[in-house]
């Protein structure tokens, strides 16, 4: 594997069109800018760049297998089929590459303690990991809703030696957990760092969360130019913030023959209440500290989000893919819980894989476009994180009773 480019993108300014920006606190402004100026030194710093390689490489397992699914190639009949195995990382899912990079960042600025939210607790999961890794403290911020659905999660943080907070305040969900963080954050800007969870929040979060997740379309890029010598048509993912998605598409933006597509959340219909699906209903607005897309009523207010799957209900989306969605470079089609629950069986019974309810979306839109597509084309569709977290809730969404 090479070294990540983080080299991405010249434009650092932290604004993509009118998206982006910093809508934060004056305390906190000082503390990102020194953040950015940090990142911008040491992502050209070799050093850096060779810790962050190791530890992908030896801690984090990567680089992660480009399958061709060959049985669900078959079975749709259109598009040849590549997943983008994220699901094999060390903790299962895509966010490692996030933390790796941005605590490696902390270390650098002498930080010696993390903060994070976390909805359903696999981000708190994948900080908490990286925290003891480190031996760095960590204090996660969690919605107490949350708290009371994700015992489980809870225990797995503390087991990894971080601190759990409970959040009280708003409807105790996800972005009462931001608030929180970025409010302890405030307080403690001296010691602390705030690991921020997708490719969301003021800048410079969407650049280097982007820039961590790249590696993902890095990798699927030179891997399937070593299987086929082509460049895919299309390119998949789930959007919830948009980290996975953002990370999937970075390293294919400026090959205009590729397709990219982001999965959102519809929950019961992009048309109901009961929706995640930021791009297709939302509007422009500014909240945690970002220009983007938000569920909002007409006031700004930030309407409660649904959807079956945990990682997916956030109320807004990263400005990049903001972006992406208003130049029409990017497409974003909302896949319920339905039909993701209906992918769910499907790719584990015709290729032998229990992907996260998260991933689910994009293979439920991979089943419907494909066999619209020609056999000479090539779609690579990113699972996101595996499974087995899932499975006791899909069997209840079923109605089969199990005792866990
Ligand atoms: C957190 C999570 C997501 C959603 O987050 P993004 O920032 O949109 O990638 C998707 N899939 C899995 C497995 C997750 O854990």
């Amino acid at each position: 594997m090479t070294e990540t480019n983080l080299n991405l993108n010249e434009n650092t300014s932290g604004r993509y069109g009118e998206y982006g920006g910093q809508y934060i606190p004056e305390t906190l402004m000082n503390e990102l800018d020194r953040m950015a100026k940090a990142y911008d030194h040491y992502k050209n710093d070799p050093e850096f760049k060779t810790e962050l390689h190791d530890l992908l490489v030896d801690y984090a397992n990567r680089p992660s297998l480009l399958y061709y699914a060959e049985r669900m190639t078959k079975d749709l009949g259109g598009a040849q089929i590549y997943l983008k195995r994220e699901d094999l990382n060390h903790t299962g899912a895509h966010k490692i590459n996030n933390v790796i990079g941005q605590a490696l960042l902390a270390k650098h600025m002498g930080k010696t303690r993390l903060i994070a939210e976390t909805g359903a607790g696999q981000h708190g999961v994948a900080t908490a990991t990286i925290a003891a890794y480190f031996g760095m403290e960590c204090e996660v911020f969690m919605g107490k809703e949350d708290t009371d659905r994700q015992k489980l999660n809870v225990y797995r943080m503390e087991l990894l030696g971080a601190k759990v907070h409970p959040v009280t305040s708003g409807s105790m969900v996800l972005k009462d957990a931001i608030n929180a963080a970025l409010q302890d954050w405030t307080k403690r800007v001296d010691d602390t760092f705030y690991c921020m969870g997708s490719a969301t929040g003021p800048h410079p979060y969407p650049l280097m969360v982007r820039d961590f997740q790249s590696i993902i379309s890095q990798e699927s890029k030179a891997q399937l130019q070593e299987k086929t010598g082509q460049l895919p048509d299309m390119v998949v993912a789930c959007v919830g913030g948009g980290s996975n998605a953002i990370g999937s598409f970075a390293n294919y933006i400026d090959d205009p023959s590729v397709q990219l597509v982001g999965a959102e959340a519809a929950g019961k219909g992009v048309e109901t209440n009961l929706t995640a699906a930021t791009v297709e209903r939302g509007s422009d607005g500014i909240f945690h500290g970002m220009k983007s897309m938000f569920l909002q009523n007409k006031t700004g207010q930030i309407n409660p989000v649904y959807s079956i799957s945990a990682g997916l209900d956030y109320p807004g989306v990263g400005p990049e893919h903001a972006y992406l969605a208003k130049t029409g470079r990017a497409q974003y089609v909302g896949i319920t819980d339905d039909e993701a629950v209906a992918a769910f069986e499907y790719i584990a019974k015709t290729e032998g894989i229990v992907a996260a309810i998260e991933s689910c979306h994009a293979v439920a839109y991979v089943q419907k476009i494909a066999p619209k597509m020609r056999k000479d084309q090539i779609i690579v569709c990113t699972l996101s994180g595996r499974g087995d977290k899932d499975v006791a809730s899909i069997a209840k969404y079923k109605g089969v009773d199990i005792d866990e």
